[in-house]
């Protein structure tokens, strides 16, 4: 019997409308992109705007309250991350992307410490930041899409002295799979260098603990993203060593980060001020800050135990479908080593028609295409050489009909084994091509749509 979390969150039961005319509850199976709010996000808005005012700069009364509530926030998500105050900085942003970004324009690279090893089952957005400012090498990643450690044990002796930092997911957006992070962090501090997690997809299923920094298996940098937290108020952080930020200029630059200013001369504030140029995105941080006390409140345990409770019967509903092929790891009993995402296609079919059938047909949300893994997609599905040659220069042409992907299904806290088996149905009925769309494509985007599909979306939301 699985926990039903979904008097927590905000519009679940908001109906979408079918191809049939009809409407349904959506299922959202999309969470490994974004999530919905949690309630207790909305109500803390709510109580918060009557005594929102600008932070750090006033002496009024409201943005003393949204200074403390600022402050508040960043405690919240140093805690969460089990991160030392006095060790650690929490850093507020947008997202996971520019968290990263940030690091990689402030990490402190030397002439002989230039190395960054980052896998093959990264997300862009910890890759590409890295790629500008360093000599990236990438770990290659096993058939099934775990990360080589062997690779990894042998990059990591060959770079040895050079090896500034390892930036590594803690579970992969595209297969749910989980790395070795403190692991990976003992081997990488024992060569002199730092680990960085992205912890974006890690974060909202899984309790982090960044330990002391005097552990070897601690983490110096962790990011994460507040919309893939059920706090989707345009807010992220980067906890990191307070000592590395602690030198060095802001990568952005301007008011809120300085102590001082003359016409030739700036003295700038310390870590965190230091690296958060202009007006921050006080509400965002105190959406943040209440997610991650629902969270806390549901005990991460908890979380993850409900989310594998899916995952196995996700998988072990989908083994048993003839016409799907299920990417990564695929063992129902091994569902507690690994998030709730599921990458999958349908024999014969492009995921583009697939993901479009179950929106459409089905109210379900997926997420098809390359996910911002374009390498890993690649690794997956076994696509290389010519094959992907062609495919580039077709994408370079205009043409994104045969762009290689997958549908993935991404599994929530509120999630529940009633909605897996819709999306059960509805592969069903696609793999006996039972469906009931006229669909076409269009060729730039490659996104299929069915004939007679004129809902109108402003009767759904409009602005007042
Ligand atoms: N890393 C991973 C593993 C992700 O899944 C994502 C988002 N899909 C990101 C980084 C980037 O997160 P954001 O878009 O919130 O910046």
């Amino acid at each position: 019997m699985t926990e039903d979390f979904r008097s927590l969150f905000v519009g679940l039961d908001a109906p979408v409308p079918l191809l049939n005319g009809q409407s349904r509850s959506y299922i959202n199976l999309d969470n490994a992109a974004s999530t919905p709010s949690l309630r207790a996000v909305k109500q803390a808005i709510d109580d918060f705007l009557p005594y929102y005012s600008s932070v750090h700069r006033g002496t009024g009364f409201k943005s003393q309250v949204s200074t403390h509530a600022y402050d508040q926030a960043r405690l919240a998500v140093l805690h969460f991350l089990g991160a030392d105050d006095h060790a650690y900085v929490c850093i507020f942003g947008k997202n996971t992307t520019e968290a990263i970004n940030k690091l990689a324009h402030r990490f402190p690279f030397t002439a002989k410490r230039d190395v960054v090893l980052v896998s093959g089952m990264e997300h862009h957005s910890n890759d590409l930041p890295w790629r500008g400012v360093a000599k990236v090498v990438h770990v290659a990643t096993l058939p099934d899409g775990r990360l080589d450690e062997a690779d990894f044990d042998a990059q990591l002796a060959h770079y040895a002295s050079r090896l500034a930092l390892v930036a590594i997911t803690g579970a992969s957006n595209v297969t749910g799979l989980l790395n070795p992070a403190h692991r990976l962090a003992e081997k990488a501090h024992a060569v002199g260098a730092m680990i960085a997690l992205d912890a974006a997809q890690l974060a909202p299923h899984r309790k982090i603990e960044m330990l002391s920094l005097d552990d070897p298996a601690h983490f110096d940098f962790v990011s994460i993203s507040a919309h893939k937290m059920y706090a989707p108020f345009g807010s992220g952080a980067l906890v990191a060593r307070r000592d590395i930020f602690a030198d060095g200029e802001p990568d952005y630059q301007g008011g809120g980060e300085v102590e001082l200013v003359t016409l030739d001369k700036v003295v700038w504030s310390d870590p965190p001020e230091l690296d958060e140029a202009g007006s921050p995105n006080t509400v965002g941080a105190v959406a943040l800050a209440a997610a991650i006390r629902q969270l806390e409140a549901v005990g991460m345990d908890r979380v993850a135990a409900h989310e594998t409770e899916l995952t196995t019967y996700a998988l072990t509903r989908l083994n048993k479908l003839t016409g799907i092929t299920i990417f990564g790891d695929r063992n129902p009993q091994a569902a507690g080593q690994r998030l709730g995402v599921i990458p999958m296609n349908v024999d014969g079919m492009i995921h583009y028609l697939a993901a479009a059938i179950l929106g459409y047909e089905f109210g379900i949300g997926v997420r098809n295409g390359c996910f911002c893994a374009h390498p890993y997609l690649l690794h997956l599905m076994g696509i290389h050489g010519d094959h992907a040659t062609q495919v580039r220069t077709q994408i370079l042409s205009g043409d994104r009909r045969f762009v290689p992907g997958m549908v993935r299904v991404s599994f929530g806290l509120y999630n529940t084994l009633e909605e897996i088996d819709a999306l059960v149905e509805g592969l069903d009925c696609i793999t006996h091509g039972t469906y009931r769309g006229k669909y076409t494509q269009v060729v730039s985007n490659g996104e299929f749509t069915p004939e007679g599909w004129n809902v109108r979306y402003e009767d759904y939301y409009q602005p007042a």
